[in-house]
């Protein structure tokens, strides 16, 4: 396999393979265990190839591992912190055996081969727990895999290891504080969404507040936050009315779907605080989504009160990063304060060592300089300012004029933020924002 790094990447290839750990899968997430003795050809044919190439990208912290169907067979791809390595290839029939037998242990419907699909899998790798999700997209070649893999005891869920700073918690607890209104959590595809969605959550005081949340939240597990029963019979809009009449003050919806989901939990937002997710790229498409949803200015300018956002960026290996004094030019023209003693960038490289200096592998990050990603936020808030942009010219233009005009907290700045504490390079901040 080609791969330009990995833990195991010392050892001779030959004998990888037989020192990969071979993960262990414990069923779906939710459903029924998967009826494995039914399909003995499936078991014998993709089971062992399937745990291989999971535990090979779960070896290698990969977060997500894509088999597409091209031609005559497979091919792999991986993402570790957010960049493109490639995969492994398989074989047509080995492909198919592999996807098959990971929708039936997700508890997929394995007939079913023309219709989009997702699941969950609980594993265990290394003595620690995983979600593997999978998700299947029909494409003319066959279906094409998508391998989610989350380690259930590392993965960041406090607000601070998700990336939320003080200041944004503040103002988040203040914003809920008020018991009314909407703060929605927008992103794009692998933008971490919901992991930022419960560091919102988790940033109101939950001490103070009587926080709910109404739907099930999967693999999270959120202190405090209660569980609301919702009964079957009963749509979101009636749940959301039970729940804040059992006192509730802010209430954690499930994400939002469609035009109908956005107006109801819009609407209910005069009465608690209403938290939930949503696909938009950014804040500022996220405010227009609500206002197409919703087909109402009025209603998105009186009753939402927040919309953040978030983009992951990778953060500079602790073991291996290097400090540098910086140049005050370049300091005064990114707009950190000048007092800027040092930052921090990836160390240089092998070929860039001077006469007499040796090089020593990192062990931590296998010389990537980079281990990890963290969330930089955006903030736009519902000001007099904003709302009066709402309702009468909400174009793109506008709202961010206005963010600008009430310094409200965006990308860029909460990411220079990240480079003057030394998390990130000014490097990876510019590439982030570049791709
Ligand atoms: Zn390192």
């Amino acid at each position: 396999m080609i791969f330009g790094f990995g833990k195991k990447k010392q050892d001779a290839d030959d004998d990888r393979d037989e020192e990969l750990e071979l993960i262990t899968f414990q069923g779906p997430v939710s459903g029924s265990p998967p009826k494995l003795n039914d399909n003995p050809g499936l078991v014998r044919a993709g089971l062992v190839p399937a745990k291989e190439i999971v535990s090979d990208a779960v070896s290698r912290d990969a977060q997500l591992l894509r088999l597409d169907p091209k031609g005559a067979g497979y091919l792999g791809m991986m993402m570790v912190d957010g960049m493109k390595y490639p995969g492994p290839r398989l074989q047509k029939q080995q492909g198919n055996a592999v996807t098959q037998i990971l929708k039936l242990l997700a508890g997929l419907n394995i007939q079913e081969r023309k219709r989009p699909q997702r699941g969950s899998i609980k594993a265990e790798y290394e003595g620690q727990p995983y979600e593997i999700s999978i998700d299947i997209t029909p494409t003319p070649n066959g279906e094409r895999l998508s391998i989610y893999i989350i380690n259930l005891k590392t993965r960041p869920n406090k607000p601070d290891e998700i990336g939320i700073s003080e200041e944004l918690k503040e103002k988040i607890r203040e914003i809920a504080g008020t018991r009314e209104g909407f703060i929605g959590v927008c992103g794009g595809p692998r933008s971490g969404l919901t992991t930022s969605t419960v560091g919102v959550v988790r940033s109101v005081d939950a001490y103070v507040y009587g926080v709910y949340s109404i739907f099930d939240t999967g693999t999270w597990d959120i202190p405090y936050v209660t569980e609301f029963e919702r009964e079957a019979e009963h749509d979101l809009e009636t749940t959301i009315a039970r729940c804040q009449r059992s006192e509730a003050d802010v209430v954690y919806a499930p994400p939002i779907k469609s035009e109908e989901d956005a107006k109801v939990i819009l609407e209910a937002a005069s009465k608690s605080a209403l938290i939930a997710e949503f696909p938009a790229k950014d804040a500022v498409s996220g405010l227009l989504q609500l206002i197409k949803w919703t087909g109402s200015q009025e209603l998105v300018a009186s009753n939402v009160n927040a919309i953040i956002t978030s983009k992951l960026i990778r953060k500079l290996c602790p073991s291996c990063k290097q400090a540098y004094a910086p140049n005050p030019k370049l300091l005064a023209k990114i707009g950190l304060p000048k007092e800027t003693k040092a930052l921090y960038r990836h160390r240089v490289q092998p070929q860039e060592l001077q006469k007499g200096e040796t090089w020593d592998s990192c062990p931590k990050c296998q010389d990537v300089g980079y281990q990890g990603q963290v969330a930089m936020f955006e903030l736009i808030e519902m000001t007099e300012g904003m709302e009066e942009v709402i309702r009468t010219k909400p174009s793109p233009d506008a709202i961010r004029a206005q963010m600008k005009k009430d310094d409200m907290l965006t990308l860029q700045k909460d990411g220079l933020r990240l480079v003057e504490e030394g998390i990130t390079s000014l490097e990876e901040l510019q590439r982030t924002f570049k791709s």
